[in-house]
């Protein structure tokens, strides 16, 4: 899978995603784009091909990531380095190199912990790639605490479990699966290219490797119509794997993902905000038997705060949705729009008399009622896309 008409290296590269909760981390792009790509909810890679880069091209981005360091190390003290020696460093860094110094410097103020391997599915290359890169990462940076990846979980299912407990073994710690939903039906629907069966094969395999495992579900993904199954079977399929970390990432549906013509010919149809949460609701309330800790830490989820540990948490986290459930149209309307803008975070700022005046202003403003407020959302969260 290597592109051969490419093997000249072409300078350190950065992919364009990783996981909110590797904002911290050095970027090594051991892949290019996804070799799927054909989920009809996900815009990142559309219009791009795949490509494995060559392994001593990976090695030679980590060896100038190494040098980078050294650089910025000799001008700083106690860990730290000032504006000033930055900016000289920077003025005497060729252009060619600026990209790989502004990801060594990044890295070195976030304290050189972690580090995500781009992009979408690096498991993908051969295990003894792998395990060579994650070795000679380690052994230039030994105070590394935490390696992670994204990886698809057809790839997983046909790791054998001897090369996966080596890959762990070698430094990889954790590994971020886009599972979305435990449903054949939805799964099919939007071509994710998995059964809930592989999901759960790979998600198990994983955790018997001892890597953690975070796993991402999509609310909203089954559109109306596969909503209670979305919820149910994602939860089934959860139930058996017992990832680390449950992660709620919305359904968007900007123009540029094939789902969007489904919706124009209406063959889709999307759930509303309050639908949403009935489904987060259902989902949650079958989640059993698990020790998981749910986060939701992504800009397109209404419930930022519906995170925490399981089971323990379980009620909490209900709560908040119910409470949400719970109110007049219009109430719900004021927070989805404040949550949608930046202006709330919490349902309790719905008491805040400031911000619910700046959301009402808006919402008279911009026409936004209870009964077409789905729709000024959906303009507003592409934003973020
Ligand atoms: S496998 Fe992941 S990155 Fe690839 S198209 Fe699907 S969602 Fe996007």
């Amino acid at each position: 899978m290597e592109n051969k008409k490419q093997t000249k290296y072409q300078g350190f590269e950065q992919g364009p995603i990783r996981p909110p909760s590797e904002a911290s981390s050095l970027l090594i792009r051991l892949t290019r784009n996804c070799p799927w790509n054909r989920c009809t909810f996900c815009p990142v890679y559309k219009g791009t091909s795949f490509s494995v880069r060559p392994l001593e091209h990976i090695i030679k981005d980590i060896n100038l990531i190494k040098y980078q360091i050294d650089r910025i190390q000799e001008y700083s003290s106690n860990g730290k380095i000032n504006k000033e020696n930055a900016s000289t460093l920077w003025n005497q860094t060729d252009a060619s190199h600026q990209v790989v110094f502004h990801a060594a410097l990044n890295w070195f103020a976030n304290g050189m912990t972690s580090v995500f391997l781009q992009d979408a599915n690096s498991l993908i290359i051969k295990p003894a790639h792998l395990v060579e890169i994650l070795s000679h990462l380690r052994s230039l940076f030994p105070n590394i605490q935490r390696v992670t990846s994204y990886a698809r979980s057809h790839t997983i299912a046909r790791i054998g479990q001897d090369d996966l407990d080596a890959i762990a073994r070698s430094g990889l710690n954790r590994i971020h699966i886009g599972l979305e939903s435990g449903s054949d039906e939805v799964l099919s629907q939007v071509i994710k290219g998995a059964k809930k069966q592989s999901h759960i094969k790979a998600g198990q395999k994983v955790k018997q490797s001892k890597m953690e495992l975070s796993e991402y579900i999509m609310p909203g993904l089954g559109g109306q119509s596969l909503s209670e199954n979305h919820a149910l079977e994602t939860a089934d399929a959860i139930n058996q794997i017992n990832p680390d970390y449950i992660r709620f990432r919305s359904l968007a549906i900007p123009s540029t993902i094939p789902l969007k013509d489904m919706v124009d010919q209406g063959k889709f149809i999307p759930c509303s905000d309050v639908q949403i949460a009935r489904e987060i609701h259902l989902m949650i309330s079958s989640f059993n038997n698990i020790q998981s800790f749910v986060t939701s830490d992504h800009v397109l989820n209404l419930f930022e705060d519906v995170q925490g540990k399981l089971p323990e948490d379980q009620s909490k986290m209900l709560s908040i949705v119910s409470h949400f459930l719970s109110l007049p149209p219009k109430e719900q309307m004021i927070f989805q729009v404040g949550r949608r803008l930046g202006i709330m975070r919490f349902l309790s700022q719905l008491d805040h008399v400031p911000l619910r005046n700046q959301v009402e202003s808006i919402c008279n403003q911009m026409n936004i009622t209870p009964d077409n407020v789905d729709a000024s959302i959906q303009e507003i969260i592409t934003r973020f896309i």
